[in-house]
């Protein structure tokens, strides 16, 4: 039998080695290393922005992007309910309440369909999270937000690389983030980026992740921050990385494209979409959606999957169907239907950089053999 097809597996082929060997070689370790800057530099570029402050992750990149916009106490987010718990926990951790929406049958972002109808006095920001590859349909939120003049939080940590119409995903936020951990299209082993054209909320979020220290008086402090710098070690990995961006897209596409010719004739499973109107898939992970009610809940697919040596991982569990906020007092009694069946249903097998075509058609093999 083959050996274990893991859920992901980065690749690091370009020029990690030769920049870590830099920051060895001149000393350079800390957030301090020319790295970090350049990487900052060429990774706003990338995706059409004028600034770029790299932190420690993606989800301390929300956190100081929620912060960096004033959101706080008796302020609403909407967010879709159906993503990562650091989207809801950086809304919650200011004090302010996500406003939760239920996700599209098909591309599984939120629905942008009911936005309006939860917008209140207390709105601020609509925090948008592209899933899985595919971006949200940009252009009816940024009307939205323009008519209620509300901020945009744009999540592009599944879609670095990633165009909307053409234009980049994390270009349409007044301000966006990004994460690198090893299974986004690239990687600095852990790692985060915020983006702005905005030259305040560039030095707010700058200052955040430096525990507000002031350029004056360093010691002496106006506001609480963070320590959530990127070292000139990762840095070093993430600018290597960002030079292989477009064979990434490339690879992904790839991936993801022979998945869905190998498995399309099963009826009882739902795909990712290849395409939509405004994006082609770039696959962060290859999802797939239990259909047909004759087969079991995806944790018990994930298990037989497992003795067949193929990693899998579950789908996102919604917001709203998650004990620590229950416990909160919040999103009690709600329901989003969408959200609870893709959770339930949902899982998604190996799809990282380092997979062979052969994996791929193992994996995709052991699937038509469960499923007729
Ligand atoms: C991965 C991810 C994050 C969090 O990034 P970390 O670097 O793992 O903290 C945030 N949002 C989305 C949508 C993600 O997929």
């Amino acid at each position: 039998m083959h050996d274990f097809i893991p859920v992901n597996e980065p690749l690091l082929i370009g020029n990690e080695k030769k920049y870590l060997e830099e920051c060895i070689d001149t000393g350079w370790i800390s957030s301090e290393g020319p790295f970090v800057k350049k990487f900052e530099t060429e990774f706003a570029k990338t995706v059409n922005r004028k600034y770029g402050i790299s932190v420690c992750n993606g989800s301390v990149a929300l956190d100081v992007a929620v912060t960096a916009l004033e959101i706080g106490p008796g302020d609403e987010v909407i967010m879709p309910t159906f993503t990562i718990i650091s989207c809801a926990s950086a809304i919650v951790r200011t004090g302010a309440i996500p406003v939760l929406v239920d996700s599209d049958k098909y591309t599984w972002n939120m629905n942008i369909e009911q936005i309006e109808k939860k917008i209140t006095k207390r709105t601020k920001a609509i925090m948008v999270v592209h899933i899985y590859g595919l971006p949200v349909d940009m252009n009816p939120v940024i009307q939205i937000a323009e008519k209620y003049n509300l901020f945009i939080i744009e999540d592009a940590a599944e879609v670095i690389g990633q165009t909307y119409y053409n234009k980049p995903c994390g270009s349409f936020g007044d301000i966006s983030v990004f994460s690198f951990y090893p299974n986004k299209h690239i990687t600095t082993g852990e790692g985060g980026m915020v983006v702005t054209d905005n030259e305040e909320l560039a030095e707010k979020s700058k200052s955040l992740r430096n525990l507000c220290f002031q350029p004056q008086q360093r010691f002496i402090h106006e506001e609480l921050g963070w320590n959530y710098r990127l070292s000139n070690i990762q840095a070093a990995v993430g600018l290597a990385q960002l030079e292989q961006l477009e064979k990434s897209i490339i690879g992904k596409r790839e991936i993801g494209n022979r998945y869905l010719e190998n498995l399309k004739g099963l009826s009882s499973l739902q795909m990712p979409l290849p395409k939509t109107k405004y994006a082609e898939n770039i696959f962060w992970v290859f999802g797939i959606v239990l259909i047909d009610e004759k087969y079991p809940k995806a944790m018990s697919i994930m298990d037989i999957l497992k003795t067949k040596k193929i990693g899998t991982r579950p789908f996102f569990w919604p917001m709203h169907e998650q004990p620590v906020f229950h416990k909160m007092g919040l999103f009690q009694n709600e329901s989003h239907p969408t959200s609870e069946n893709i959770a339930r249903n949902g899982f998604y097998i190996p799809s990282g950089l380092a997979i062979t075509d052969k994996q791929i058609d193992i994996v995709s093999d052991v699937l038509l053999e469960l499923f007729d």
